[in-house]
């Protein structure tokens, strides 16, 4: 394992990034969205606080967003004050009902707090429509299906995807047009990674030709230790470009700000790791992974 060849040593806890990323310009008109699906089948790497908080600073700079929860867990509803087990209809409804009954789904979004920033909820209920799906036809496109009927009214929609490679996921990947994958600073990181780009590679093949890994996105990096720098610089060997130079720190504040089921950018807006998902948001605009 090498040093941080070629780049800046990463000095002090929070600097590293070598681009400053410009405020992105305000846009024209809105819509229609761009749908990415933020995967890693490993829990607890960062997927729902990335969804959180990139939705909440993408909405900053002004883009219309919907964050759609698709984690039975309902993790990215609570994390924005939704108590989405009290919720009548949820993307469940959305997935498995069709017909003259079937729920709209613009009737299904919440709108939250965060201005800009609406919210396609979940709850316990989705963890059914993984088994009931299967016995559906085109199963593997019902959310791309209920998706569609809002893809112009946003100028993003996040998808917050359960930790597993399931039917779900599929659905995940099917309806978007790219896969941002958050990866802890951590042993294992590497872990499941090949497995996770062949899930993608073949929804690529089968279902989804548009479908592109937009970006890798190191998280849980702590500056302090030698083996987080060891870890993101064998993931920046394996996957180059494809990486973010924007890291999300490992720090207290994101637990503390789901407690408070808020963005960090609004409960702690000027902390670091506010900062750090303006900065992502930023690069991804800079990119070209949104507009
Ligand atoms: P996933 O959705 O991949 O399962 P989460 O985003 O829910 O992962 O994160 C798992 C836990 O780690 C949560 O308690 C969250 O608050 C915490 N967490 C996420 N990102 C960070 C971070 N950068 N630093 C510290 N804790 C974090
Ligand atoms: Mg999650």
């Amino acid at each position: 394992m090498s040093a941080s060849q070629g780049r800046p040593p990463s000095v002090g806890r929070y600097c590293w990034h070598v681009t400053d990323f410009p405020e992105p310009a305000p846009l024209d008109a809105h819509g229609p969205a761009r749908i990415v699906a933020l995967c890693n089948q490993k829990g607890g790497v960062g997927k729902t606080t990335t969804s959180v908080n990139l939705a909440a600073a993408l909405a900053e700079y002004g883009r219309t967003v919907l964050l759609v929860d698709f984690d039975p867990q309902g993790a990215a509803s609570a994390g924005l004050g939704v108590q989405s087990n009290d919720l009548e209809t949820t993307v469940y409804d959305l997935l498995m009902k069709s017909g003259p009954d079937a729920p709209k789904t613009k009737d299904v979004i919440l709108q939250t707090r965060v201005p800009g920033l609406d919210l396609l909820p979940a709850n316990i209920d989705l963890s059914a429509a993984e088994v009931q799906l299967v016995n559906e036809v085109a199963r593997e496109s019902a959310l791309a299906r209920a998706l569609r009927q809002v893809e112009d009214d946003y100028d993003v929609i996040l998808v917050d995807c359960q930790p597993s490679l399931g039917l779900l996921t599929v659905n995940g990947l099917v309806a978007a047009h790219g896969v941002l994958i958050p990866l802890a600073a951590e042993f294992f990181a590497m872990r499941g990674v090949a497995l996770l780009v062949d899930t993608i590679t073949k929804v690529q093949d089968r279902l989804n030709p548009r479908l592109t890994i937009d970006a890798i996105i190191p998280t849980m990096f702590d500056g302090r230790t030698l083996h987080s720098h060891e870890v993101v610089d064998r993931v920046r060997e394996g996957f180059g470009d494809r990486v973010t130079e924007t890291m999300i720190h490992r720090t207290v504040k994101f637990p503390d700000a789901t407690v408070a089921a808020e963005p960090i950018t609004s409960y702690a807006p000027t902390h670091a790791g506010a900062k750090a998902y303006r900065e992502l948001a930023r690069e991804l605009i800079a990119r070209g992974v949104f507009a």
